[in-house]
């Protein structure tokens, strides 16, 4: 008999999923250049000629050993190599113990939270969030907990944090820059934040874990991306190469247990035990070696700031709210009607993609994803003022 939890959850209707398809649908029918996706996170920035390089070198050593089995955290010469940067980044004394390579943010974020919770816990995020946080948290058979950003500006609200918080509450996943309003938190607003969460740790007696799910740290324009690890100690951060160097496909990250937690070896045992219960055996060989090549390759973010700039000119212009990015490649716009849903099927007739925010957790705006081509943003244009003016009756 199939596992009915499971099978709901693969039938069960990803909107973001659902708008691409149907975006690849109508550009084989009317023409891609008539159709303005903005519905997906894939990079629109190739990968440096570093990785490139980094592959060809790597494939032409030892062809058995290239592709072999590593130590399920990881090669420890890459676990080494990533540690060294966190410090030197950082100015920090990161081990490579506490390095364990995943493949990507997501089962980074899977496996932090199988390693610090416990069936019945609650996780609290800030919503609007990224959807899988609470697939993720149900697996690992806790209870996501959301706590509404301030609006319009869309930073977390750490007096609600605290309110939330009770004694089931192991972890809070947050996300800066984020997606989807590609808001920044700054650093006063984290402090405040570790405060809260050192100061009810401390009253109900348990560590509540920060999960930093930081897939955008290098793409911001000109904000400050504090490292959190400083901030709270029991930090846990998840990372991934997937934005910063355009590898989304390629499945590689890491989870940094920080050296700040008291027991940190036991969660790092953990983390390994929570890898291998979720079927992870060790993260893909070859790109692991080829981020160890590229850990100072900065990140492209100049296209991503142009794109930025031209869709918000646009937009103000037509006259749209929206909240001004600081990072990532996702633009937060407020709907035109209450029902995002109704506004995102509406832009369709406009052949414009955009995701509703109900998929994130909060009704009233939606998600436009600007890491594609100029040009279409700019042709958007028209598509988007005839959307505004079919709501100015
Ligand atoms: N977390 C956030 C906020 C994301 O936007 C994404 C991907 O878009 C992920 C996690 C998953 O990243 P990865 O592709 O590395 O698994």
């Amino acid at each position: 008999m199939i596992n009915q939890h499971m099978h709901d959850l693969g039938a069960a209707p990803n909107k973001i999923r659902e708008l691409f398809m149907y975006g690849l649908g109508r550009k084989a029918e009317i023409g891609a250049d008539k159709v303005f996706d903005y519905s997906i996170g894939n990079p629109s920035v190739p990968a440096p000629p570093q990785v490139k390089a980094a592959f060809l070198d790597i494939l032409g050593e030892d062809p058995v050993k290239v592709h072999e089995y590593t130590p399920s955290p990881g090669d420890p010469a890459v676990r080494a190599a990533i540690a060294a940067h966190i410090s030197k980044a950082n100015g920090v004394d990161a081990r490579p113990q506490n390095i364990y390579i995943t493949s990507g943010a997501s089962s980074a974020i899977a496996i932090s939270l199988g390693a610090v919770t416990n069936p019945g816990d609650e996780v609290i995020t800030v919503s609007p969030y990224f959807p899988e946080y609470k697939t993720w948290a149900e697996t690992a058979q806790c209870t996501l907990v959301e706590v509404p950003a301030t609006e319009p500006d869309f930073q977390m609200d750490v007096d609600a944090i605290e309110a939330a918080i009770n004694e089931r509450t192991s972890a809070i996943i947050l996300n800066t820059p984020n997606n989807p309003t590609g808001a920044v938190y700054p650093r006063a607003a984290l402090e405040r934040l570790a405060a809260v969460l050192r100061k009810k740790g401390a009253e109900l007696g348990r560590t509540i874990f920060l999960i930093s799910d930081e897939p955008y740290r290098e793409l911001v324009y000109g904000a400050d991306v504090p490292y959190i690890p400083a901030i709270y100690a029991d930090t846990i951060v998840c990372y991934t190469w997937s934005k910063s160097l355009s590898l989304p496909g390629e499945r590689i990250g890491y989870i940094h247990v920080n050296e700040g937690i008291e027991g940190d070896d036991a969660v790092c045992t953990a983390v390994s035990g929570a890898g291998r219960a979720l079927g992870y055996i060790c993260a893909p060989v070859l790109l692991q070696r080829v981020v160890a090549r590229c850990l100072d390759v900065p990140a492209d973010v100049s296209e991503y700031a142009k794109k930025r700039e031209v869709l918000t000119g646009m937009l103000r212009g037509i006259g749209y709210e929206f909240v001004e990015p600081d990072g990532a490649f996702y633009l937060w716009m407020r709907s035109l009607e209450p029902d995002a849903e109704a506004f995102s099927e509406r832009a369709k007739q406009f052949e414009l993609l955009l995701v509703p925010s109900n998929s994130f957790g909060c009704t009233g705006w939606v998600r436009l994803s600007y890491c594609i081509s100029e040009k279409t943003i700019r042709e958007s244009e028209d598509a988007l003022r005839a959307l505004y003016e079919s709501y100015q009756a």
